[in-house]
């Protein structure tokens, strides 16, 4: 395991990203929104992704430096295209869309396509708590057919993340940010990579049999190799039974087909699409009754006596919060291979050794 100071950490992978093609500035957001995914605990969707969005920018699957295209606008409603731009780019003018039309309307909803991967979802509800605003993220990721329906055992599915970000006076918001599969991708990801292991029957195989062995989902790897899900025949499973399953199939008919991105299937170009809505709440409750109701509430929620074994009840976001704190003092833990496979990619475009010892220092 290694650890990296997070500034250095930001400025290594911003020159990674400089090196292929972003300006200095798209460089440095995705880098910051990687680093911050490390930050917040969610390592699955952190720099760990760096080798692969180096590949895909490669292949053309991904293109610097894009601009939304606006393709429906009304006063509270846009329709934007991404253009296959890095997500850490795309995603966040699409959001201040919404913010600024809910702003002036007080409710808008805005349908992001054809956006690279956005990565944690959490990032664009907390855009908008920042703001004063609730948002609701429908997402899915087309190209990406991943997870098996309740009561299947073929792949159907991507793994479809749900958001909602509601703001508190002087407090964090709330976020609730979850894949609607048991694990994200990218958890299975970090486990192959020697990370954290999967929970109990995280995934299915063609056989219907439960396990929580990557190679059910990446096929057979070397340890530094790449992961490939299209080599592997399992599944991961959907959350939750028929509910988590029902909610991934919402993700994906609001997010892939509403937004014209497309439902996942196969044998297509890897996107995001996501359907936001987005609410101001001193429109709907000018007496800001919301406030002081949701202090309220959140106490007596977790105000109850824990289960065993259970220090104290949390809020969605309290985990993130503390994860981020320590991180942000103590630097980003990352497994051996993890850091060799960005070394490497730093490496192919052609970020000097200065930089990459700097790195760890
Ligand atoms: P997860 O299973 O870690 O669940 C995270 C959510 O549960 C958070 O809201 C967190 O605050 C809450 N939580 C966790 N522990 C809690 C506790 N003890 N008490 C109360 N609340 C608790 O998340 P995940 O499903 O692994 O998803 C990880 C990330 O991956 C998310 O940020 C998601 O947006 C992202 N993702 C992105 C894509 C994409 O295509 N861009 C796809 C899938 C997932």
């Amino acid at each position: 395991m290694v650890t990296i100071q997070v500034p250095n950490l930001i400025n290594f992978v911003a020159d990674i990203f400089n090196h292929s093609d972003s300006s200095a500035e798209e460089a440095r957001r995705i880098a910051s929104y990687l680093t911050t995914a490390n930050l917040t605990g969610h390592d699955s969707h952190g720099v760990i992704r760096v080798p692969v969005y180096i590949r895909w920018k490669k292949m053309g699957s991904l293109v610097p430096d894009q601009t939304v295209e606006l393709v429906v606008d009304t006063p509270s409603l846009a329709v934007v295209d991404g253009k296959f731009g890095y997500g850490q780019t795309v995603a966040p003018q699409a959001v201040k869309i919404g913010i600024e039309k809910c702003k002036k309307a007080g409710l808008a909803a805005v349908a992001l396509r054809n956006a690279g991967h956005i990565g944690r979802v959490g990032d664009w509800a907390e855009m908008a708590a920042a703001e004063g605003l609730v948002s609701i993220h429908f997402v899915n990721a087309a190209g990406s057919v991943l997870v098996a329906p309740f009561g299947g055992v073929e792949r159907r599915l991507s793994t479809a993340p749900y958001c909602v970000g509601i703001p508190r006076q002087g407090q964090a918001p709330v976020v609730l940010d979850f894949a609607t599969s048991i694990v994200a991708e990218g958890k299975v990801l970090v486990a192959s990579r020697g990370g954290k292991k999967l929970p109990k029957g995280a995934l299915i195989n063609l056989d219907g049999e439960l396990s929580e062995d990557p190679s059910v989902l990446y096929g057979p790897y070397e340890v530094e190799g790449p992961r490939d899900h299209s080599k592997g025949k399992g599944a991961i499973r959907a959350f939750g039974e028929h509910k988590g399953s029902g909610l991934a199939l919402i993700c994906e008919l609001l997010g892939g087909a509403l937004t014209g991105t497309g439902a996942t299937g196969p044998n297509r170009r890897f996107a995001n699409g996501m359907f936001a809505v987005y609410v101001d709440p001193k429109v709907v409750d000018p007496a800001n009754f919301f406030d002081g109701e949701i202090s309220r509430y959140v106490s007596y929620f977790k105000d109850t006596k824990p289960a065993a074994g259970v220090d104290r009840v949390l809020i969605p976001g309290e985990p993130e919060a503390a994860m981020r704190a320590d991180r942000t003092q103590n630097g980003v833990p990352l497994p051996d291979d993890t850091w060799a496979a960005i070394v490497n990619t730093a490496r192919e475009v052609g970020v000097s050794e200065v930089s990459i010892q700097r790195a760890t220092q």
